[in-house]
C-alpha cells in the first residue's frame, strides 16, 4: 500500500516446502481483493537465484540468472515496471513498526545500535538455529543464546558465504550490527554466524566454500566462471597439501583482481571471503603451501549460507 503496488509477488525457494505451505495458508486467510493481487513464485535452487536482478529475470523470462545493471529493478523490473524488492525480514519488521510505532523499534538495540535482527548460529555451538537478537549485541551473546560453544573455537564466519572470517577471540565483544561491523571491515550480511571448531582446518573449510561458490556461478561472465573456478582449484590443491609452487601467491593476487568483474556481485563476495581467509588463516595457508597442516584434521562441516 505504501508504494501503491498493483502486484505483490512472494519469491520463495522451491526447496523450502514448509515455508511455501505456510505462505499459501496465510494467503488463504486474507480478503479476496488482497489474495487476487498476490502470487507466489517458486524460485529455482541456486545461490544467485536470489540476487535481485536474477529474481526479476526469472519472473519475467524464466531465467534465474542476474542481468546487467543498470537498470536496477527499482527502475525497470517485473514487466518493465519499477519494482521494489525486499527480503521478508525487512517487511516483517516494517509491519511491526507500523503496528507498534517507530519509538518501539528505536528503543530496542544495545549501545549505538537500534532495532532487532535475525542471526543464524551454526558450527561449534550446542544449539544451532535462528535467534532474534537486539542489534548491537556482542558476538558472545550469540554463542550464549545458542547454548554455548562446543569445545575450542578458532575462528568465526560472519555474514555467511559473502561475509568474512574473523578471529573469534578478537571479535568476542564485537557488537553485531551493520554499522559497527562495517567500521571494522566486517559485514552483518545475511546474519549467519558460524563458529569454526579449533580442530577443523580453516584452509579446508575455505576450500569447501570456494568450491560451492564456484559451482554457483551463473556461468555467463568470464571472470566469474574462470576466475572462481581457478580460485576453487587453487584452494582445493592447498587444502590437499599438494599445491603448485605459486598457488598461495596467486590467491592473494586474484582476491584483489576479481571484484567488480561480473554482472552481479557474486565474484566480489567470494573474493572478500577469500581475502579474509588469507588473513585469519595466514599461518595455516603458509604451512599448506609447504605441504603441511597445523590443525589436527577433523571432517569439515560448514553450513551452506
Ligand atoms: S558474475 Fe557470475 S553469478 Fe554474477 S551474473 Fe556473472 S556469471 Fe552470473
Amino acid at each position: 500500500r505504501a508504494v501503491n503496488a498493483d502486484d505483490i509477488i512472494i519469491y520463495v525457494g522451491v526447496e523450502h516446502r514448509a515455508a511455501d505451505a505456510a505462505l499459501r495458508a496465510a494467503l488463504g486467510e486474507r480478503p479476496t481483493d488482497v489474495r487476487g493481487r498476490v502470487r507466489i513464485v517458486q524460485a529455482p535452487v541456486g545461490y544467485v537465484a536470489g540476487e535481485e536482478s536474477a529474481a526479476v529475470n526469472f519472473i519475467n523470462a524464466g531465467d534465474a540468472r542476474p542481468t546487467t545493471t543498470p537498470p536496477r529493478p527499482f527502475e525497470r523490473g517485473v514487466r518493465g515496471r519499477p519494482t521494489l524488492l525486499q527480503n521478508v525480514e525487512s517487511l516483517a519488521l516494517a509491519a511491526l513498526i507500523a503496528r507498534r510505532g517507530a519509538a518501539w523499534y528505536q528503543n530496542l538495540g544495545q549501545g549505538q545500535a537500534h532495532g532487532i535482527g535475525l542471526v543464524t548460529a551454526s558450527g561449534a555451538v550446542n544449539h544451532a538455529g535462528v535467534q532474534e537478537l537486539e542489534l548491537g549485541s556482542p558476538l558472545a551473546d550469540v554463542a550464549a543464546a545458542a547454548g554455548g560453544l562446543r569445545g575450542d573455537v578458532q575462528a568465526v564466519l560472519l555474514g555467511g558465504y559473502f561475509g568474512t572470517w574473523a578471529d573469534v577471540d578478537e571479535q568476542w565483544r564485537l557488537p553485531l550490527d551493520p554499522q559497527s561491523m562495517q567500521a571494522r571491515g566486517l559485514a552483518f550480511g545475511c546474519g549467519v554466524v558460524h563458529f569454526l571448531n579449533a580442530r577443523t582446518c580453516g584452509v579446508e573449510a575455505t576450500a569447501r566454500i570456494m568450491a560451492y561458490l564456484a559451482s554457483q556461478s551463473a556461468r555467463q561472465c568470464g571472470p566469474c566462471l574462470f576466475g572462481l573456478g581457478a580460485i576453487a582449484e587453487a584452494t582445493r590443491r592447498l587444502a590437499a597439501k599438494s599445491p603448485q609452487t605459486d598457488d598461495l601467491e596467486r590467491l592473494h593476487r586474484w582476491s584483489g583482481e576479481l571484484p567488480g568483474r561480473g554482472a552481479c556481485r557474486h565474484p566480489d563476495g567470494a573474493a572478500g571471503l577469500l581475502r579474509s581467509a588469507l588473513t585469519v588463516f595466514a599461518e595455516d595457508y603458509a604451512a599448506h603451501q609447504r605441504r603441511r597442516c597445523l590443525t589436527i584434521a577433523e571432517p569439515v562441516r560448514v553450513a551452506v549460507a
